[in-house]
């Protein structure tokens, strides 16, 4: 177990500092540097790869024996021999005919987005379903190709009770939005509009994250074309980026919250995990529900922002002085069914989402053509939202995880809209003082709740288990549909 530990953490060594790189290149990096740098993370990229897939790691797996089942080494071990296994079972060819069609999609899709040119990026999509198929079939499934897929991004993660979870949740969630849609007599976000000076924006941002329990001593901030939370291989170095709009409060603001929440996860990690298979959130779906946690159960709440608003307003003079904390309140939860997902409130976010799982489902099982899926992406935003989108970068070009080969990894936003919910309520339960502490922006009960029961353990449970732990229960819609139908119900008079 000694060797094949050591060999782990030389890869998690390899892994952190191509991290780096990657980090430094979408904050600082000059342009001049691209070419060199696109070198430097395919070397260190391959050097892990080849360290992990070796014979070497496998003989040591086999000889790794049988650490005490529940142990930490027998998580270890179970960790190691998945990876082992997806690097193993994938043959060169396809992993090599996988990254070219990769790099030749993603500037095609860019440039298909820029025209709105459905046409020009299919092409390459027809080639990556097929060898996505083929990925599944190499890496296996029992029930459905889909299954493969989402197992790289949420272990355990399955279509059929994915499928289950999606139908819970249009059942709950459309007739909602229906009836705000007739509900609605107008656009509630103008407050949002105005004039925030960046450095003020940054300046509470990070006031605000401070008190969530991020920690400066072992992270920063900066600035990025995309926010993104980045870690170095342990807890000791957990970076944030974040964007400023000058004359809009909302992206820079729920940004910084949400990759807070992403931050707190990693810095939350036993310390004594640090360059172990261990290391780092247990999956996508575990980790989102905790930025969604800080962005919307904390940050889009009454009582965060009956404490916060004053603050906010004394910072915002000129462009929030004459707002009130009701209508404040009730811009920040502005809900419209909007064509792009990124845009997309607390509502209608999963719908979205819900499409793009039909319609990969749909691509894997051949029962829909590349070529057909702008007309059938527009109805089912006609079926689900009510709208239908101008063209097809409003459409369906508008996200990039097709051209970068990301199917299975679109649920995962959900999984944690649904779990941040699971996981809110069970810590309120258990400690009832939370709710109070937010409303005087005191949330070290909260916090430490989320380091004991989730972040402390990194990746020893897989996400079911971890959930089951938690919450006593498996993944349910339960509470994130009864959280939306409350929240929502209240602020639209439902
Ligand atoms: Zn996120």
């Amino acid at each position: 177990m000694q060797l094949l530990n050591e060999r782990l953490a030389t890869i998690s060594d390899i892994s952190a500092a191509a991290a780096v790189l990657n980090w430094d290149q979408q904050t600082y990096m000059p342009e001049g540097g691209v070419e060199g740098r696109a070198g430097q993370l395919s070397t260190l990229s391959r050097l892990a790869h080849e360290m992990l897939a070796d014979d070497e790691t496998g003989e040591l797996l086999d000889s790794a024996g049988e650490p005490e089942p529940g142990s930490e080494d027998a998580a270890s071990l179970r960790l190691i021999r998945r990876e082992y296994e997806k690097a193993t079972k994938l043959p060169s060819r396809l992993v090599a005919e996988l990254s070219g069609a990769r790099a030749r999609a993603e500037p095609a899709w860019a440039r298909a987005r820029a025209e709105s040119d459905w046409s020009a990026f299919a092409p390459h999509l027809e080639k990556i379903v097929p060898l996505i198929l083929e990925t599944a079939a190499a890496l296996g499934y029992e029930d459905h190709p889909y299954d493969a897929l989402l197992d790289i991004y949420e272990p355990g993660a399955r279509q059929a009770p994915l499928a289950k979870m999606f139908e819970e949740l249009k059942a709950g969630l459309v007739p909602m939005i229906r009836e705000i849609g007739s509900a609605r007599a107008e656009d509630r976000s103008a407050p949002l509009f105005g004039k925030f000076d960046e450095a003020k924006q940054e300046e509470f941002g990070k006031a605000v994250i401070s008190a969530f329990g991020y920690d400066w001593k072992r992270g920063r901030q900066d600035r990025a074309v995309h926010p993104f939370c980045i870690n170095f291989g342990g807890p000791g170095d957990v970076r944030i980026t974040t964007r400023f709009d000058p004359g809009w409060l909302s992206p820079a603001l729920f940004a910084t919250f949400h990759e807070a929440g992403h931050a707190m996860y990693e810095q939350g990690v036993d310390p004594a995990y640090t360059r172990t298979a261990l290391s780092g959130g247990t999956s996508m779906g575990i980790h989102e529900s905790q930025s969604r946690l800080w962005e919307n159960l904390v940050g889009r709440s009454l009582p965060f922002w009956a404490h916060y608003y004053p603050r906010l307003q004394k910072t915002f003079p000129e462009s929030l002085g004459e707002t009130d904390l009701k209508d404040f309140y009730r811009a920040i939860n502005d809900s419209r069914p909007s064509e792009i997902r990124v845009e997309s409130d607390e509502l209608t976010y999963n719908l979205h989402i819900l499409l793009r799982f039909e319609l990969e489902i749909a691509l894997l099982e051949e029962s829909i053509s590349v070529a057909d899926i702008p007309a059938a992406w527009n109805a089912k935003m006609e079926e689900y939202l009510g709208i239908t989108p101008e063209n097809d970068a409003m459409g369906a070009l508008q996200d990039v995880h097709w051209s970068a080969s990301l199917f299975g990894y679109f649920p995962t936003y959900t999984i944690g809209n649904v779990l941040s919910v699971q996981f809110f309520d069970t810590a309120v339960k258990e400690r009832p003082e939370i709710e109070a502490g937010i409303g005087r922006g005191e949330f070290g009960v909260l916090r430490e709740w989320l380091r004991e029961n989730i972040h402390r353990h990194g990746s020893r449970y897989d996400p079911e288990e971890l959930v089951e732990r938690v919450t006593g229960r498996p993944l349910e819609t339960g509470p994130y549909l009864r959280y939306l139908e409350g929240k929502f119900g209240e602020l639209y008079g439902l």
